[in-house]
């Protein structure tokens, strides 16, 4: 057999075959009305390298050779009908017209035989969606984006996945904090997969607008490719397909949660239609547990995507989706019950997510109490969340001495309180936890900021061996890995707590 590369797969594309879109073709900064897409090519780039590749999503396309130019966007092969896709969203709580990818370039769909996959890049070049920006990415948030999603593939929660990341032999201009200091950095692109980049702000752009003809076989064709079991056929059906969609958003915050991800930029442009972890920017993993924090340093004043806030968010955003439906049906009114239905599945799969955590074995009635005390404890320590409930799988007795590595300050543990709080879980669970379970809701290993940040350190100097081994080791997340215990088993070290990019991150990317 001979080796799979990007020019032989099954390309097809069904998005543009079967919605509207724009008869312009080209990169040209414009509005769009009555589109869902614009055909645009990638900006050819001088120098592509395949710097990361994941071979499991390979796999899953059917490729193992890495084509530099094709996933660089230096080139496209026969097959692949490049578009940037057309989107609105709301951004931090207001309505900010058509938005749409403005550095992402879907270059086709893929049928694998058993599925259709999108490939897109990010960051190579304007597309009609880019306004004032160079539709470019640079390393180091390209790094990340590459590193987390891969990573909460293996954790187990719904994303966006990345193929390859490629340096382009470019110099991006960005100005880090946005404070009047742009510096050139190095240019690259990642490939992301997924079976749809659709999202609630697909709907809404045409909603808002007006353009109910548009929104309507938007539907259509979203129902028939990725709900096949729902319609648009009357309301019970409509209802019954946001009801899954609501179900999808609540089980990927659940998860988010249980792991401690902030996605810092929960705009509506950024929620997917399929439930998946999309557009990682200024994202961020807990070290300390506090409900109140955010990486994101755009939202710094008023927090709006804080780690606490974000199964509300996630009802906030699915109203907007709701509105942006209602001119689909005869009675409007009834989307209320889909809200109502949201709230109900986020608490079962929050309960459910607490009881493994907690090896309770199911969650009963009074353990919410329990939850409660914890996390009010957690926020009162300067704990570190991921350590803390790993060390809790495996503890032997009530006593908070065997945690002491997860707390920050070592002198200033309240024993008295920790111990109260554990002699009250132990009765609960009769001194014996579900330890299988909670090893598998309680990863050893997440991409702490500051990791993400070495690997970058040592890629910007052209060493990708950083971000390779960390790639490793979160493929299995879940597992002892002894030999990088000491190396990244561990809470954040002094030099990352006010360093740029590690406590603290813009969307500058
Ligand atoms: P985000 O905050 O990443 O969700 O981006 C919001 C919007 O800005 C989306 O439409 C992006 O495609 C667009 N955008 C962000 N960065 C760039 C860039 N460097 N060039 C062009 N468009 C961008
Ligand atoms: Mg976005």
């Amino acid at each position: 057999m001979g080796k799979k590369s990007l020019r032989s797969l099954n390309w097809v594309s069904r998005f543009l075959d079967q919605t509207p879109g724009d008869p312009i073709i080209g990169g040209l900064s414009r509005q769009v009305p009555g589109a869902c897409w614009s055909r645009v090519l990638p900006t050819p780039v001088p120098d592509p390298i395949v710097r990361l590749w994941s071979t499991e999503i390979a796999g899953e396309v059917g490729l193992d050779v890495r084509d530099h130019n094709l996933l660089g966007g230096k080139e496209i092969t026969y097959g692949m009908d490049p578009y940037a896709q057309r989107y609105g969203g709301h951004q931090f709580g207001n309505w900010a017209g058509q938005l749409g990818d403005g550095r992402a370039i879907t270059l086709g769909e893929v049928d694998t035989g058993k599925k259709v996959l999108e490939l897109q890049l990010k960051g190579s070049g304007v597309t009609p969606y880019s306004r004032f920006a160079d539709g470019k990415a640079v390393l180091r948030s390209s790094i990340r984006e590459f590193l987390c999603s891969e990573g909460m593939h293996h954790l187990g929660i719904p994303t966006t996945r990345a193929l390859s990341l490629v340096t382009t032999g470019e110099e991006v201009v960005r100005d880090i904090m946005y404070d009047g200091r742009p510096e050139p950095e190095p240019g690259a692109v990642v490939c992301r997969v997924a079976e749809s980049f659709i999202r609630f702000g697909s709907f809404q752009i045409h909603s808002m607008t007006g353009d109910f003809a548009t929104l309507e076989k938007l539907v259509n064709y979203t129902i028939k490719q990725y709900f096949p079991e729902f319609s648009i056929d009357n309301d019970d059906e409509i209802i019954n397909w946001l009801k899954k969609v609501a179900e999808d958003t609540a089980l990927m915050i659940a998860h988010w949660m249980r792991v401690g991800f902030v996605h810092g930029v929960m705009n509506t442009d950024n929620m997917s239609i399929l439930g998946l972890t999309i557009d990682y920017g200024p994202y961020g993993w807990l070290e300390n547990f506090d409900f109140n924090w955010t990486p994101n340093t755009t939202d710094a004043v008023s927090k709006r995507y804080r780690y606490g806030n974000q199964p509300q968010i996630g009802a906030w955003n699915l109203a907007r989706l709701l509105e942006s439906i209602s001119p689909l049906m005869e009675e409007p009114q009834k989307l209320h019950q889909v809200l109502e239905f949201y709230r109900n599945v986020y608490e079962d799969y929050n309960n459910t997510m607490w009881a493994d955590k907690l090896g309770l074995y199911g969650f009963l009635p009074g353990d919410e109490n329990l939850i409660l005390e914890l996390t009010s404890n957690l926020e009162s320590s300067e704990i570190d969340m991921t350590i803390f409930f790993r060390l809790l799988s495996s503890i032997t007795e009530p006593n908070v001495i065997e945690l002491k590595y997860a707390f920050y300050n070592k002198n200033n543990i309240s024993i008295d309180i920790w111990n109260l709080w554990l002699q009250k879980w132990w009765d609960r669970v009769k001194g014996n936890p579900d330890r299988d379970k909670m090893k598998l809701a309680n990863p050893k290993y997440v991409l702490r900021n500051w990791m993400a940040q070495l690997a970058i350190d040592a890629a910007e100097k052209d060493d990708f061996s950083v971000a390779n081994e960390i790639h490793e080791v979160l493929k299995r997340p879940y597992d002892e890995w002894p030999e990088y215990e000491e190396k990244w088993f561990k809470k954040r070290p002094e030099w990352a707590k006010n360093r740029v990019g590690c406590s603290m991150l813009s969307c500058s990317s």
